[in-house]
This record gives C-alpha cells, sequence and structure tokens, in this order.
C-alpha cells in the first residue's frame, strides 16, 4: 500500500521541499497551493517513484478545505499524513495593522490548519492510523516586533497541536508541530537588509536555515509513532 501525503502551501519553499523529499522514498504527495502548480515545479517530480497530484484550494476556506480533502480521498481512497504549511505573513506594527491583516493571517495560518485537520479526522479514524504536522514558527514561542498577527495564529497552532494529539492519541494518530527560524524562502526575502542583518547576529549558528532542514524534521516525525503533542524547534539556537 502507497501512503498518501497531502501538503498545503506546496508549490514553493518549505512545502515544496517536504513534498520532494517524501515523493523520492515512495509516498503519493498531493500538492496543493491556491493557484495550478507551475510546469517547472512539477518538472521536479519527474524522477520519482509515484507520479505526485495536485489539488489547488485555499485552505482558509472552510468548504474548500472539505472539498481538497474530499478530492485526495476520492481519488486515493485514504490519507495518512497531513502537512499544515500554508501560511502567510502581513507584517506592521500594530498602530499602524488593518484589522483585514489580522483576519487574513489568522484565517490561513491557524483557521486553515483548523480546517484541514477538521477535515481529515474522519477518515484517519477509520483508518485508524495517521500522522499530522503543523508548521509553527519560533515566533509564535518568543514573539517578534511588527508580526503580532503572524506570532498569534503561530502560537494558536501549539495550542491546537496539543488539544488535537490529545483527541486523537487513542486511534494511533499522531499530531505534532515544527517551529522553524528564519528559513530562506520567498516568504523571508522579502525582509530588508537591515533585518536580516539583525537577525543573523541574534541566531547562535550564524546562518539562516535551508527549507531542507525543514523537510528532514518533517520524516523524522512521520518515522516516530511514538512522539505526539510535541513542537520541534529548529532554528540555529534562536531560542534555547
Ligand atoms: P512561502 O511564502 O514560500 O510559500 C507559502 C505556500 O503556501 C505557497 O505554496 C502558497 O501557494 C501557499 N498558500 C498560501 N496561502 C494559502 C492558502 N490560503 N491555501 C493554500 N495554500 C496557500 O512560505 P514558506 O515556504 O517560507 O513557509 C511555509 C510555512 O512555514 C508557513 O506556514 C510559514 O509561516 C512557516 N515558516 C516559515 C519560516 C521561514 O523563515 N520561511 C519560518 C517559520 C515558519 P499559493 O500562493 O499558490 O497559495
Amino acid at each position: 500500500m502507497v501512503e498518501v501525503a497531502l501538503i498545503t502551501g506546496s508549490s514553493r519553499g518549505i512545502g515544496l521541499e517536504i513534498a520532494k523529499r517524501l515523493a523520492k522514498v515512495g509516498y503519493q504527495v498531493v500538492l496543493n497551493g491556491r493557484r495550478e502548480i507551475s510546469e517547472e515545479v512539477l518538472e521536479q517530480f519527474s524522477n520519482v517513484p509515484v507520479p505526485v497530484a495536485q489539488v489547488t484550494g485555499d485552505v482558509s476556506n472552510f468548504d474548500e478545505a472539505k472539498a481538497i480533502v474530499g478530492e485526495v480521498i476520492d481519488r486515493f481512497g485514504r490519507v495518512d499524513i497531513l502537512i499544515n504549511n500554508a501560511g502567510i505573513t502581513r507584517d506592521g506594527l500594530i498602530m499602524r495593522m488593518k484589522e483585514a491583516d489580522f483576519d487574513d493571517v489568522l484565517n490561513t495560518n491557524l483557521k486553515g490548519a483548523f480546517n484541514m485537520c477538521r477535515h481529515v479526522t474522519q477518515p484517519m479514524l477509520k483508518q485508524r492510523a495517521g500522522t499530522i504536522i503543523n508548521m509553527s514558527s519560533v515566533v509564535g514561542l518568543i514573539g517578534n516586533a511588527g508580526q503580532t498577527n503572524y506570532a498569534a495564529s503561530k502560537a494558536g497552532l501549539l495550542g491546537l497541536t496539543k488539544a488535537l494529539a490529545r483527541e486523537l492519541s487513542s486511534r494511533h494518530i499522531t499530531v505534532n508541530a515544527i517551529a522553524p527560524g528564519y528559513i530562506e524562502t520567498e516568504m523571508t526575502e522579502s525582509l530588508s537588509d537591515r533585518v536580516k542583518e539583525t537577525m543573523l547576529s541574534q541566531i547562535p549558528l550564524k546562518r539562516f536555515g535551508q527549507a531542507e532542514e525543514i523537510a528532514k524534521t518533517v520524516e523524522f516525525l512521520i518515522d516516530n509513532k511514538y512522539m505526539t503533542g510535541q513542537v520541534l524547534e529548529v532554528n540555529g539556537g534562536l531560542n534555547m
């Protein structure tokens, strides 16, 4: 039986690296983003043992999230792994932050994960097995000026992770979170050089992380069935 891994927000960045790693070792990977996955990205999967699939849809919308999971079940009959990775930022100091900036970030990062967990739980309960991994952030643990919305969403994910881990543990479904530090992707590319330099000076390992290092952590969590309700920090020592 080929296990099915659904990775939200996997058209680029961390999600794409996770998808590549899981596809390489033989999972049926299902890519997701709000937009169609580009040919250029799909080409990166040309040599994997099981051809990848894609299901587009917005995780922040309850019904679309239901449709995403529904399509995966229709096509493959199961879903073994859910990686809630889709995320956005709308940074700004609170005095200037628009209400929509707060709502959009919470709706994607936190409610999006809830929506996906909500719809994936039934098939996983039937299977009596499953792995859910939520992509939090170091910012959810230690905060960051200018990111009240993002920090709240990522801290909220940790509560969701632990509560759900307790709910689903009797059915052998594990729920964990990863809290990456500064990882080089499009999301972080837009930061100014000054902000980047300040961040670098605070990281004990004196470098930014690579998406591949998060993908390795995902693989470890999938393989380790005796871990649940945990937060794995991958941040070069930024928080210790
Ligand atoms: P990117 O901005 O590079 O990629 C984000 C992905 O999410 C894209 O595939 C995007 O595709 C998708 N996406 C965004 N909104 C939605 C939505 N509503 N529904 C479905 N898909 C969506 O981000 P990163 O790779 O940098 O980050 C991935 C995750 O890791 C995020 O949750 C982020 O918060 C977290 N993280 C990142 C860190 C970093 O330093 N990069 C540090 C800590 C945590 P599309 O635009 O087509 O929808």
